[in-house]
């Protein structure tokens, strides 16, 4: 099969709201006025993110997702995207399932794929998500005040869990590691409630490499710092129940891969946060607050402060 007959099958769907989509040498695309573009690239390397014998279907998801997380932190609106695949061989199965996984969730948002790139090379996948947002309005990690309550969505160390159980540094019932795994492997993007927290939050970020890390940039670019209460953190109910143990509590602090949304907002919207919580039925949970003085302190239930040694993941530190 060539490379364009494998674009043409796998990777060409209608693509409506583009002026031109794939097969020129450029797409051509319109925002609407009063809008800027918010643009993000990240990619998933074979080996680093995921196992190479991973399910295509879910890769197909995830890249996208992982993509529409970084969106939904900015408060903008998915529209388009771009997909760069390295592949070390044809495998039409692999392709089919792939194209399904993401097309599923593309279309779930109203994304259209309008361009590409295909190399034979080892797997790596890689996508350029654009979308919408009004001038002014996105959510900026430097813009945290003091005083702010800091949220976050859904809940954290899912995913975190059920790596830790993949490589054996823990042993999880049955059912904790069916619905951990399916946080891992199918995240959920925040995309509506980004959107919703347009005018309420003041700065957002999405949770990939752990709370304390990601937290830890809106506070650098906001130059503050941050009281966190080890009580309040939404975790599920296994690791609340094991939140005693060091190994546990690095998957609620600084486990990575859960695509929640953590967020600063002033006290005066905690009722319409509230209210996007009940309609979007998803928890939305104050876990502390921004302060003046630098650094993130993380508080236990007997009030005293916790000495966390990892934050997070980062690909270059061992
Ligand atoms: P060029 O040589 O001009 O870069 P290509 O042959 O790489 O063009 O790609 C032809 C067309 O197919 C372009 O419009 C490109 O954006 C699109 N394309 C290539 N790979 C993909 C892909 N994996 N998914 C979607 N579109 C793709
Ligand atoms: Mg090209």
């Amino acid at each position: 099969m060539s490379e364009f007959d494998l674009i043409q099958r796998y990777f060409t769907r209608p693509t409506p709201s583009a002026e031109l989509g794939v097969g020129d040498d450029a797409a051509l695309l319109r925002i609407a006025a009063g809008m800027e573009l918010a643009v993000s690239t990240d990619m998933l390397v074979s080996g680093t993110h995921f196992f190479p014998d991973a399910d295509p279907f879910l890769l197909g998801h995830k890249t996208l997702a992982v993509n529409l997380s970084d969106l939904a932190a900015m408060g903008a609106t998915p529209r388009w995207a771009t997909l760069a695949l390295s592949l070390p061989q044809v495998d039409e199965a692999w392709l089919a399932a792939f194209s399904r996984g993401f097309f599923a969730l593309a279309e779930q948002y109203g994304v259209e794929l309008v361009g590409g790139d295909t190399t034979r090379g080892p797997l790596n996948l890689s996508i350029t998500i654009m979308g919408e947002v009004p001038t002014g309005a996105a959510l900026r990690r430097d813009a945290a005040r003091a005083g702010d309550d800091i949220w976050v969505s859904g809940t954290l160390g899912d995913a975190a869990l059920a790596l830790a159980h993949m490589q054996r540094h823990i042993i999880l019932p049955t059912e904790v590691f069916a619905a951990c795994a399916a946080r891992l492997h199918q995240p959920q993007p925040r995309v509506e409630l980004g959107v919703q927290l347009r005018g309420l939050a003041h700065s957002a970020i999405d949770v990939s490499d752990g709370l304390l890390a990601d937290l830890g940039h809106i506070l650098a670019c906001s130059r503050l710092g941050a009281e966190i209460q080890l009580d309040a953190l939404p975790v599920c109910d296994f690791l609340r129940g094991h939140l005693a143990e060091a190994a546990l509590l690095r998957c609620a602090l600084a486990g990575g891969d859960d695509y929640e949304l953590c967020f600063t907002a002033p006290l005066v919207h905690r009722a319409e946060i509230l209210q996007c919580a009940s309609t979007l039925a998803l928890p939305l949970t104050r876990i502390g607050k921004v302060t003046e003085e630098p650094g993130c302190k993380v508080y236990g239930s007997d009030g005293s402060e916790l000495h966390i040694k990892e934050s997070g993941y980062d690909h270059f530190q061992a």
